[in-house]
């Protein structure tokens, strides 16, 4: 799989963090559902989705702080300097990372293989998307 050499760097806003994505995610899409809504105050989230071992923190591990949602199986992982959120865990415990971060972080592109392919739980939306993106509930 040549897929598995892709690498993807992350940093939070003030640089005291960094990772490297590396794989492909398992899942690259736009996410409807109430708990993302919930976490992060965003209408809805547009993630890769990776196993815990897809990425690694290579700076500023002492200086993430993790938020525990009060009553849904998710994290919210931070900076404790800039507050920028690098990512958050759902029930399976996977890395969700923004697509937005990862953008930001590669000089505005997202790579093809990061590119949203749907919207889930699309039964949850708060508003409808005019797109071409097949739509899941
Ligand atoms: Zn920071
Ligand atoms: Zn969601």
């Amino acid at each position: 799989m040549s897929h598995s050499n892709n690498q993807y760097p992350i940093h939070c806003e003030c640089g005291s963090v960094a990772g490297i994505l590396s794989g492909s995610p398992r899942v690259r899409g736009h996410c409807h559902c109430e708990d993302c809504r919930d976490l992060l105050n965003v209408p809805f989230h547009s993630v890769t989705a990776w196993n815990p071992d897809q990425l690694t923190i290579t700076q500023g591990e002492d200086v993430l702080k993790e938020y525990q949602h009060p009553h849904l199986d998710m994290k919210r992982i931070y900076c404790s300097r800039c507050g920028e959120t690098l990512y958050n865990t759902n029930a399976m415990d996977w890395r969700v990372v923004s697509q937005h971060l990862i953008k930001k972080c590669s000089g505005g592109e997202l790579a093809d293989g990061l590119q949203a392919e749907s919207h889930f739980f699309y039964d949850r939306r708060l508003f409808d998307i005019d797109d071409d993106l097949p739509k899941y509930d």
